[in-house]
């Protein structure tokens, strides 16, 4: 009894239902604790190699204050991988869809190559509505590591065929080519019509559908934002939240910032950070939504830094920024987790980036 007691409250802490909350501390109930309360809705936004200096960018960059700066709880997450010290973004989005550390370059699959169900698939199943929002084609590792099972992130062409069976209600980026341009000359538009889906490849629309969406603006990546890709990114946000609060058993969202990585590939300081200011505009349209929903728990992190991105001195002129690089690759470093919403506090401290997977879990699966 001495010893169960304090468990059974732990089980308790984490299996809380939406209109109870219970209040724990060091798994132990206390009164000066902090309440734990179920989110109906999770919109994860993922800003693709965004460091702690990617998100000062937004700091000293941006004309006014960063939504960055409207989070109450934030953590840090370790990011390494199950073969690398270094992760990839492939390995880096499956443990926050999966829950699992896997090496770079898989996609939905453990160590083993074995699919391990993603959160996508698993909500999905439980009446959630779900969204996968990208800058980047909706094949590639981030957005592909939520509703596809294969062993590289390199094939765009197999990614694709998970798409039309994958129950995701509202897909939004590039990658038209891996649907109607494939070398085994399938045509995957025809499929996800069939599947019920409408597919959309002229712009985003003012209004959801009633359909199923696949949102597709682009052959391959989305253009840079210095390319006139203007707000693709957070309109079509506000349009997946439209569509998905439907849903009256709650919903999933996954929206990444996908070329803040590739800014930090190009060791190019000005895109990086006008795709992490595009990203900030995007957490306002998710905050927003959240402040008036209140059951909507808003996630914001990284997999991984890229570009080994500093905010340095200009020498000895201390009042003069001068962003530098140290790698085109990725780096080792810790990457913030910002939470909002019922759930938030679960979010605080430092943990394996696969803890994610597991805190969203304890909070929304059933
Ligand atoms: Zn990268």
């Amino acid at each position: 009894m001495r010893f169960k007691f304090p468990f059974l409250l732990l089980l308790l802490a984490l299996t809380v239902s939406s209109c109870v909350s219970v209040q724990v501390k060091d798994n132990t109930v206390t009164n000066v604790s902090r309440e734990i309360k179920k989110p109906k809705n999770i919109i994860l936004m993922i800003g693709d190699g965004m460091g702690l200096s990617q998100v000062s960018a937004a700091i000293y960059y941006k004309n006014g204050k960063p939504n960055f700066e409207r989070f109450s709880t934030i953590g840090l997450s370790k990011t390494s991988s199950a073969s690398d010290l270094i992760t990839d973004s492939a390995a880096g989005a499956t443990v926050f869809s999966t829950g699992v550390k896997t090496y770079n370059g898989a996609i939905g699959v453990n160590n083993d190559t074995i699919p391990v169900p993603t959160i996508v698939e698993q909500l999905s199943k439980r009446g959630l509505a779900t969204g996968i929002v990208a800058t980047s084609s909706i094949q590639h590792a981030t957005p592909a590591s939520f509703y596809a099972h294969v062993k590289s992130r390199r094939m765009y062409e197999a990614i694709t065929e998970f798409a039309p069976d994958s129950g995701v209600n509202f897909f939004a980026g590039g990658g038209l080519k891996f649907f109607n341009q494939r070398k085994d000359g399938k045509d995957l538009l025809a499929k996800m019509e069939a599947k019920g889906y409408e597919v959309i490849t002229d712009k985003l629309p003012q209004k959801p559908s009633e359909k199923n969406e696949l949102i597709l603006l682009a052959e391959d990546g989305m253009p840079k934002m210095s390319e006139g890709r203007g707000d693709f990114l957070p309109n079509a946000t506000k349009l997946a939240l439209e569509k998905l609060s439907q849903n009256e058993n709650g919903f999933f969202l996954m929206v990444e910032g996908s070329q803040i990585d590739w800014g930090g590939h190009d060791n190019d300081a000005d895109y990086l950070i006008e795709e992490l200011l595009d990203f900030d505009k995007t957490l306002g349209v998710a905050l927003d939504f959240a402040k008036q929903n209140g059951e909507t728990l808003v996630i914001v992190t990284a997999d991984h830094e890229t570009g080994g991105f500093t905010l340095a001195s200009d020498g000895k002129d201390y009042n003069k920024i001068k962003p530098r690089f140290s790698t085109t690759g990725h780096s080792g470093t810790m990457v913030p987790v910002f939470a909002e919403g019922p759930g938030a506090s679960l979010f605080n401290g430092i943990y394996e980036s696969n803890e994610i997977y597991h805190k969203m879990m304890a909070l929304i699966g059933k």
